[in-house]
């Protein structure tokens, strides 16, 4: 079937209910393992190759010194065949799937693969093809992969995903969302939480710098009138504060300010307090979440 230069490919039996393994398998041995999933599909694998990639022997189903032969073992695993798929995917690195997965299916195989004792760090690390997939699920779904980061401890994932988590008020988070979370990566929730708005106190401690030239009385106006507004965006703070919002509060403060010059210093500071807000949403916070995690 092959051309002699090609690399072998799996040949699969066109049976209903028989998958294949993903595309074109370049290793020199035939696959000597069936596995079969939950929904009675079967795969096609290596049993060295998963042995390879395991350090639990695929959670203790394939013993080290197993020997099989072609016509093989058969395994079946709990996983469906959607969910296998993407498991043998990461483990032999393919990065492409006929079908795109859902987000369920996505996370269902990164627990598997954990199950499995395969390095997340590999299969699942930032520059991997499966967590960019994940990844691009994530803003609409920050939630549901940050439980599943958490469940796993992958850092990474879970750093991606609370920052788009501004808008979860810690109060508003269920028992079950936080059992499922855990007591560390709760609290990690938490404390980045209370970051954002040390954060936003920190950029707001500061009113724009006194003029000279200007009179005390517009000193002290602009002044009490920063105070007050600082002090009302901080109390009713939200961790995902819009940009608009806090621009419009700021400003504000102009219609009280009659110096050029001390108008110009407002604007500059709230363009000053502005961006770094928003930078910090998308991707300082992340750090900074990496950072209290690595304190830990
Ligand atoms: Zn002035």
């Amino acid at each position: 079937m092959h051309h002699q230069d090609e690399p072998p490919t799996l040949e699969t039996p066109t049976d209903e209910g028989v998958d294949s393994l993903p595309a074109s398998v370049t290793l020199d041995k035939l696959p000597d393992l069936v596995l079969v999933s939950s929904d009675r599909v079967i795969f096609y694998a290596h049993t060295s190759r998963l042995i390879e990639e395991s350090d639990n022997a695929f959670n203790g189903t394939l013993r080290y010194n197993q020997t099989t032969t072609t016509n093989g073992t058969s395994l079946p695993v709990p996983e469906n065949a959607d969910v296998l798929s993407v498991v043998l995917h990461a483990i032999y690195s393919k990065s492409y799937y006929q079908d795109k997965p859902s987000l369920e299916t996505l996370l269902s195989a990164v627990r598997s693969l954990k199950s499995y004792g395969v390095p997340l760090a590999r299969v699942v690390g930032p520059s991997t093809y499966l967590y960019g997939q994940i990844l691009a699920q994530t803003p609409e779904n920050a939630l549901e992969v940050f439980i599943v980061a958490a469940q796993i401890d992958h850092r990474e994932l879970a750093s991606a995903s609370s920052a788009y988590l501004h808008s979860l008020q810690i109060t508003t988070i269920s028992d079950e969302t936080a059992i499922q979370m855990g007591g560390v990566y709760l609290k990690r929730f938490i404390l980045l939480q209370m970051d954002r708005e040390r954060s936003l106190e920190r950029l707001l401690s500061k009113p724009p710098p006194p003029h000279d030239e200007c009179q005390e009385l517009q000193k002290d106006v602009l002044s009490e009138e920063w105070t007050l507004m600082a002090s009302k965006l901080t109390a009713g703070f939200c961790a995902d504060l819009p940009e608009g919002k806090l621009r419009s509060a700021m400003g504000s403060i102009e219609k009280v300010l009659w110096c050029d010059f001390c108008k110009e210093a407002l604007h500059a500071r709230i363009e000053e307090i502005t961006v770094h807000w928003t930078t910090m949403t998308k991707v300082s916070v992340q750090e900074r979440l990496k950072l209290k995690i690595c304190r830990d």
